[in-house]
């Protein structure tokens, strides 16, 4: 447990706007297509994270940001971690936080705004068949062509899109809490709004597995945190990958410090 406690493992601050059930937020509707809702995920996702974003990748007017290359050189998350970039030749290059983000957001802006991979006309979105309306012969005629939101008209790649995707969305998370927890967001007041998109987030980025355990190791302190003070409750993915007794002591530690 990294010591000073960063600010954000200290219980006061890893509050929620939104009490109530949490888990009904990521819980799909029976209804709606598993493709069309994963889509529906990553997009409202991207929305919720870019506006914490911009609060320190937009430039002043005098040309300043307040994440830029002398106060991250790296998209780092802690001591411990740092991401790289695949350039056009697919070699991973190191990137100040600034650079990557805006790298990042091109890249995903560009696949969110592709109507092939995210058709955004109301008229599209596809209904799961129900259970009970499914017939074999249904099943049979999908025969081997059956992939995640095949049903509702989305390319094979929409998973692995999606995946890639989520995994951008958690590292600029994670650079966010080690780096710019403090100053900006708990100095304006949006450490609560934070909090909240980001644990919704790891709800649903786990339940629809888009990110596995090993991927949440730099902000595991704050998962398991969040699994000792109820935020995640005990039948949740997160629940299942924190370690609650750890989280338990981090709870201890903010709480006298
Ligand atoms: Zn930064």
């Amino acid at each position: 447990i990294p010591r000073p406690l960063p600010l954000w493992l200290n219980t006061a601050c890893a509050k929620h706007i939104v009490k109530g059930n949490f888990m009904t937020l990521s819980a799909r509707p029976k209804t709606v297509d598993p493709g069309e809702w994963v889509a529906h995920q990553v997009v409202e996702h991207y929305r919720n994270l870019w506006n914490f974003v911009r609060v320190i990748h937009e430039k002043e007017e005098d040309g300043s940001s307040i994440c830029n290359p002398n106060t991250c050189p790296k998209m780092s998350a802690g001591k411990n971690h740092s991401y790289t970039w695949l350039n056009r030749n697919h070699e991973p290059v190191e990137l100040p936080a600034y650079e990557y983000m805006t790298l990042m957001q091109r890249w995903m802006s560009g696949k969110i705004d592709d109507p092939a991979l995210f058709p955004t006309d109301p008229d599209t979105v596809g209904f799961a068949l129900h259970p009970e309306y499914t017939s074999n012969a249904l099943q049979q005629q999908q025969g081997g062509e059956d992939w995640l939101g095949a049903r509702s008209g989305f390319p094979k790649q929409l998973g692995s899109t999606c995946q890639l995707i989520f995994r951008q969305i958690f590292r600029v998370y994670a650079h966010l809490y080690w780096d710019h927890f403090v100053e900006p967001f708990y100095h304006l007041n949006l450490e609560k709004q934070l909090n909240s998109c980001f644990s919704h987030f790891i709800l649903t980025a786990t339940t629809l597995d888009m990110l596995q355990p090993a991927e949440l190791e730099p902000m595991q302190y704050l998962i398991d945190l969040w699994a000792a003070d109820g935020t995640f409750p005990p039948e949740s993915r997160p629940y299942a990958y924190a370690n609650v007794e750890r989280g338990r002591y981090i709870q201890s530690l903010g709480t006298s410090a």
